[in-house]
C-alpha cells in the first residue's frame, strides 16, 4: 500500500493510548482497534499492555477474535508488548488460557513477579542486532518466557532470560518499550513498517 503507514492499536482495554502517543513521536499515525472494520487497510497493528485475559474476553464481545487471528497471520509487522505477547503465545500457563501461537514461545503470567517487583530493568541486546547494546524495560506484573521454539529469535535478555523475541514480522516484548520516549523497541518496529523487509535482527 502506498503512502505513510497507519498502524492499528487494539484498543479495548489497557495502555493502548501510551503505544499511540510513542508512535506518534516517530510520526506514524494510528488508529484504535475495536471491531474487525477498523482493521481495513492498516500496515501493522500493536497489541498493547494490560490484562490479556480481559483482552480475551473483550476480542470474543465484539467479534474481534478471529479477524484479529487472521491479520496477526498476514505478514503485516506486529508489536505485541506484555499482556499483547501472552496473546501471541504459543502456550500460556499459570494460568492457561488461549492464545494466538504467532510467536513460538510458552509464557507464565505474572512470571517476573507481582506488583511490588515491577520497575524498570537493564537489558542485554544480543550481538549483531540493530538495537543499542544495552537498553531498559519497564516491567510491569510482566510475563516470563519460559522456552523459547526453532523459528522464533530471541533479541534481548534479563539476567540472561529472553525478554524481547522476534518471528518474522511479530516482535514481541515482555516489557513496556512504549512507556519510554522514543525506546528503540518503538524504533525498530517503526523501521518494519517502513521496510516490511528488514531485518530488527541478522541471522547467526
Ligand atoms: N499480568 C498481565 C497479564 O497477565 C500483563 C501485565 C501487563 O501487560 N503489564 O495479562
Amino acid at each position: 500500500m502506498a503512502g505513510e503507514p497507519l498502524v492499528g492499536v487494539l484498543a479495548l482495554q489497557g495502555d493502548f493510548a501510551e503505544h499511540a502517543q510513542a508512535l506518534a513521536a516517530f510520526g506514524v499515525a494510528t488508529r484504535y482497534v475495536r471491531r474487525a472494520r477498523d482493521l481495513v487497510g492498516l500496515s501493522g497493528i500493536v497489541l498493547p499492555g494490560g490484562e490479556s485475559s480481559t483482552m480475551l474476553k473483550l476480542l470474543a464481545i465484539q467479534d474481534l477474535e478471529a479477524p484479529l487471528g487472521e491479520f496477526l497471520r498476514s505478514g503485516r509487522p506486529v508489536l505485541a508488548t506484555c499482556a499483547g505477547l501472552i496473546l501471541c503465545a504459543r502456550k500460556v500457563v499459570a494460568p492457561e488460557q488461549r492464545s494466538y501461537g504467532v510467536l513460538d514461545i510458552e509464557v507464565a503470567r505474572n512470571g517476573w513477579g507481582r506488583q511490588i517487583a515491577s520497575g524498570t530493568f537493564a537489558l542485554a541486546v544480543r550481538p549483531g542486532k540493530e538495537l543499542p547494546t544495552t537498553m531498559s524495560g519497564v516491567f510491569i506484573r510482566a510475563p516470563r518466557i519460559l522456552g523459547v521454539g526453532k523459528g522464533c529469535e530471541v533479541l534481548a535478555t534479563r539476567d540472561g532470560e529472553a525478554v524481547l523475541v522476534r518471528q518474522g514480522a511479530v516482535l514481541g516484548a515482555s516489557f513496556h518499550p512504549e512507556l519510554e520516549f522514543r525506546h528503540p523497541v518503538m524504533e525498530s518496529f517503526v523501521r518494519m513498517l517502513v521496510q516490511p523487509h528488514a531485518q530488527t535482527a541478522t541471522s547467526d
